[in-house]
């Protein structure tokens, strides 16, 4: 069975509600049609709201970026998911190397996330990759490691079906440097493996593992070639209708 391929674009902090609504109206038209490819979009979370309206009727999936593991209280500055669930998104980004650099998410607090976000019936794109550092030491393998035992740590099979793996090495995000498919497809490969020794062969078999870092609409098709790879999280071109949809469209290249 082949999976059904997945591209998300993180919009991060960028856009205000006017300028989301454009490029949504925009997506909705330039992805019309569009069936073989799973799309969602995570917009900041003062656009949410306007962008879940906007997109009633339309298959493209809302996203939030982020989210706190507990439901409600005196958490100032943090989103619950129970708040996501209330405006529509079906997934979560979690564990995003952002997070982890610039706000000291640990792959301890990214597990509570996952776990707070699966519980209210979220879908999860849960980030991994190693930094330049680390890959430069070989290391490498071993980071992707601790960060999905860590962060998956007390998941079980059934909750496993509703997440998405993103590898996301630190060094290609935003650089216009993109991992090589041979290198992205072997750090899918180890992850998938990973999984299916944590797992069972039928859960590493199912799950979605998208690559990001740098992809456009460029690159995207020779990923999307690898075995393993099973679409993309996508920054900086996500931010324009025409480019993003060319990714979305990749078959038709
Ligand atoms: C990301 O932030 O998830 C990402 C992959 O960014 P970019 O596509 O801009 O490298």
């Amino acid at each position: 069975m082949k999976r059904l391929p997945f591209i998300a674009g993180n919009w991060k902090m960028n856009k205000t509600v006017e300028e989301s609504l454009d490029l949504v109206r925009g997506l909705k038209v330039s992805l019309q049609g569009i069936e073989d490819v799973e799309v969602a979009i995570a917009p900041p979370f003062t656009a949410l709201y306007a962008v879940s309206q906007e997109l009633k009727g339309s298959s493209i999936h809302l996203a939030g970026q982020n989210l706190f593991w507990e439901e409600k209280g005196a958490f100032t500055g943090e989103i619950s998911p129970v708040m996501l669930k209330e405006i529509h998104c079906r997934y979560a980004i979690i564990g995003h190397s952002e997070r982890r650099q610039y706000f000291g998410e640990t792959d301890e607090t990214v597990n509570r996330r996952i776990k707070a976000a699966l519980k209210q019936g979220l879908k999860v794109i849960f980030c991994v990759g190693e930094t330049l550092e680390e890959r430069e030491k070989g290391i490498n393998f071993l980071v992707a490691e601790r960060q999905i035992e860590g962060g998956l740590k007390d998941i079980g099979e059934t909750a496993m079906q509703s997440l998405v793996v993103a590898y996301e090495p630190v060094w290609a995000i935003g650089t216009g440097k993109t991992a090589t498919p041979r290198q992205a497809e072997e750090a899918h490969q180890f992850i998938r493996q990973k999984i299916r020794f944590l797992y069972s062969p039928k859960i590493a078999e199912n799950l979605r593992i998208q690559y990001g870092g740098s992809v456009t609409p460029e690159n995207i098709k020779s990923l999307m070639a690898e075995e393993d790879i099973d679409g993309a999280l996508v920054g900086g071109t996500s931010l324009n209708a025409e480019s993003f949809s060319r990714i979305v469209r990749f078959k038709e290249m």
